[in-house]
């Protein structure tokens, strides 16, 4: 959001700034235009069981990140393509179809996976999200237990009450929801207590200072002990070493996310895991 960017800078005109918003209002229409071209496209994480070593956890289920191929740009990150659709209220469609897209990719699997998809504020300020997952849980045929829905602090920021609300609704359609990039914002104590969360990720800010400085440990643990009184599950994301991996594992962390399980990719590279998604699907029908 703008506003809540906005606060606490200060803006100095700078001659440069011209330029930037003219390249902002053209990445604009140019990203309005990406879902119509198939330009989108979704990536899929592994997330495993916390094994006392990569070749010892076993997949569990997937998060869906968002791709945008710029056919002359190339590659344009989430983290800036993702802020300039929520800006632009872009983020309400291209939410539904990154949401409709991972479900139906989940739901021809042969193996009944987890599915994750994120969230951004919009989609909860904005249209009907319950009436919309619940369609697209109907029109896709995923059973609601496979799917998850990660959420940030920022969703749930604006208007408590009406998050409360639109998350017990989501639950009681049977689907899961976490807490994503716990610790990384604000109140997060409060808000474990206020909302039904199914699930905590530990921020990778976190993971990554595991084993070069104690503080980062003690709360990790921390967090895995809060989380499991409250009986949520604990998902650590951002794992890269074996190392960081030992130690999770051993404070009873139940799920891991990283590199060293698994780099985000086209879902052909997890072929094997997921049975062979679809295609293995239209083989079937035409045999
Ligand atoms: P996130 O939901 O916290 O996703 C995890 C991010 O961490 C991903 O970045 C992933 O590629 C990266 N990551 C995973 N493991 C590792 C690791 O071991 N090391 C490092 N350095 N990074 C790791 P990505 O795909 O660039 O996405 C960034 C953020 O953009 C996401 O953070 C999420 O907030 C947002 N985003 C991505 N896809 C979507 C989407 O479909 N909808 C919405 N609303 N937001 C999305
Ligand atoms: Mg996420
Ligand atoms: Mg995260
Ligand atoms: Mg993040």
């Amino acid at each position: 959001r703008a506003k809540a960017k906005s606060r606490g800078t200060i803006s100095i005109y700078e001659p440069e700034m011209d330029q930037q918003i003219r390249d902002r209002r053209v990445l604009h229409q140019e990203l309005s235009v990406a879902i119509k071209n198939g330009e989108l496209s979704l990536y899929y994480q592994p997330q495993t069981t916390a094994g006392a070593s990569a070749a010892e956890s076993s997949v569990i289920g997937f998060e869906a990140l968002a791709r945008w191929h710029h056919p002359q740009r190339g590659f344009v990150p989430p983290g800036d393509f993702i802020p300039l659709a929520e800006e632009s209220g872009l983020i309400v469609e291209m939410g539904e179809w990154i949401l409709r897209e991972a479900c139906r990719e989940a739901a021809s699997w042969a193996v009944p996976l987890q599915i994750a998809v994120n969230l951004s504020p919009a989609q909860f300020t904005h249209g009907d999200l319950v009436g919309l997952v619940h369609s697209i849980l109907l029109e896709t045929g995923l059973t609601p237990d496979r799917l998850e829905l990660e959420i940030t602090e920022g969703v749930l920021i604006e208007d408590l009450d009406r998050g409360l609300s639109l998350l017990r609704r989501l639950k009681a359609l049977g689907v899961r929801i976490s807490m994503d990039d716990f610790g990384s914002g604000y109140s997060s104590l409060s808000y474990l207590q206020a909302f039904p969360f199914d699930k905590i990720k530990i921020d990778r800010a976190f993971v990554i200072n595991l084993g070069r400085n104690p503080q980062s440990a003690a709360i990790v643990r921390a967090v895995i002990d809060l989380g499991h009184g409250l009986e949520m599950s604990i998902v650590a994301e951002g794992v890269e070493t074996e190392a960081q991996l030992g130690f999770l594992a051993e404070e009873g962390c139940d799920a891991v996310q990283g590199y060293l399980l698994g780099k985000p990719a086209p879902i052909g590279q997890y072929a094997e895991l997921v049975g062979g998604g679809h295609l293995l699907e239209t083989v079937r029908k035409a045999g």
